[in-house]
């Protein structure tokens, strides 16, 4: 029985809370992008709604509300990963924020000669902005390789941070193969050499509990839409004096102190990396989203996910054409291939049955190449799903079966 099963005794289904999930109809893409509760769905509406107006400018008391209401939205989250409301920086998802990362503390730390360390496993959003600063500055990019279950080989990884190494940048979780990075491991061998570590913690934050004050990790982002939030919100998490010595990577209303024409100063993090309006309702949808998490504790929903990952696992490993990535411990993520079938086909096919999954590269197309694959079948799970679409997968994948003879 799943950690929810016994948390909410039968018919156990969070499904009720999700509108846009009809029954008969496995949503197994949550890794790409999670559904809304209603709760959120609501929250956005009474942002847009009862009441809507601008944040840190107006006198009005709807906007005076309004900032209030935003600014607590940043606390929320804050509460939710052991940060400091100041050290929570809202941007438009984890893509922004490693991007602002790169541009802003990237710029102003890494020179001629020194290196960045990222993973194999890395989605395009942890490798390209690197390379690209690496470009700009003339540093160079290490890869650390993979374990043959698909973790990150952290004896490796850690065998390559060096005196020049400034920035480790890996994925908290893996959103092709599920693996979980021990990220206080990979922080201390990253201090000991000076360097800091980015988490991209884009598939952890909807599923694992989150501590950034023993995680160790110098800089965290993610997304607020797999998190059952808004698209279009996300989060820079970083260190308060990091923050601190970083330049704006913006520049606009909101992030300033004054403006001449002759010189600027610009507000305190996180103020100064918010230049413009910013998504006001989105920071309300996320705080709603987060509450909803905790209404039910990401540790159960973390137990759940990975209980049908472990079930999956079983049952696709038992159909002798499959090849399963990924560790059999990870989180709720499994990503498959199944011989003389091509991914894109076999979502087709599940498609038919009711069955959602993602095919492709997932935006990992480096991880693809070692695999020796094009692309992969990918089942993700979250709090909605249940035995019962774990059961439409291994159904349907027979159906793929039975088509391709
Ligand atoms: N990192 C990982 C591990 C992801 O799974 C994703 C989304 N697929 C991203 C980064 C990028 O997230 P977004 O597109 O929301 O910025």
């Amino acid at each position: 029985m799943s950690a929810l099963a016994r948390i909410h005794p039968a018919p156990y289904s969070h499904r009720v809370d999700f509108p846009a999930i009809p029954a008969g109809w496995a949503y197994l893409d949550s890794a790409a992008t999670a559904q809304k509760p209603q709760s959120v769905i609501d929250a956005v509406a009474r942002g847009y709604d009862r009441d809507y107006a601008t944040v840190h400018r107006g006198i009005y008391a709807r906007s005076a509300d309004m900032t209030l209401a935003y600014e607590n939205a940043r606390g929320t989250v804050a509460r939710f990963i052991g940060a400091h409301p100041d050290e929570v920086v809202f941007t438009r998802g984890a893509t922004e924020g490693i991007n602002l990362l790169a541009q802003s503390w990237g710029n102003a730390n890494v020179r001629a000669g020194d290196r960045i360390l990222i993973s194999a496993l890395e989605h395009h959003s942890n490798i390209v902005p690197w390379q690209m600063l690496a470009e700009r500055v003339g540093a160079h990019l290490d890869v650390a390789p993979l374990t043959a279950d698909q973790r990150i080989d952290e004896d490796a990884l850690i065998a390559l941070i060096g005196p020049r190494t400034k920035m480790v940048a890996v994925a908290h979780v893996s959103n092709v193969t599920g693996a979980v990075a021990d990220l206080t491991r990979i922080a201390e061998a990253a201090h000991a050499h000076g360097a800091l570590l980015l988490a991209d913690g884009c598939q952890a934050a909807p599923r694992i509990a989150i501590d950034l004050r023993t995680l160790g990790a110098d800089f965290y982002v993610f997304s607020g839409h797999k998190l059952y939030g808004p698209t279009g919100i996300g989060v820079l998490w970083g260190r308060g004096e990091l923050l601190a010595a970083m330049p704006p990577w913006q520049g606009g209303g909101a992030m300033i102190e004054t403006v001449s024409f002759e010189r600027t100063t610009y507000a305190p993090a996180p103020g100064r990396f918010e230049a413009g309006t910013p998504h006001i309702v989105g920071a309300l949808g996320l705080a709603e989203a987060v509450r909803y998490v905790e209404g039910i504790g990401v540790e159960a929903i973390d137990a759940h996910e990975r209980h049908l990952a472990r079930e999956a696992r079983e049952a696709l490993r038992s159909i002798n054409t499959v090849r399963l990535f990924g560790p059999n411990d990870s989180a709720g993520i499994v990503s498959f291939t199944m011989e003389g079938v091509h991914p894109h086909d076999i979502a087709t096919i599940l498609d038919e049955s009711g069955v959602a999954v993602r095919a492709g590269h997932h935006c990992c197309q480096p991880l693809m190449h070692l695999l020796g694959v094009p692309a992969t079948a990918r089942a993700s799970f979250a709090v909605y799903n249940d035995e019962d679409d774990v059961a439409r997968l291994i159904n349907g994948l027979a159906r793929v079966r039975r088509i391709f003879g």
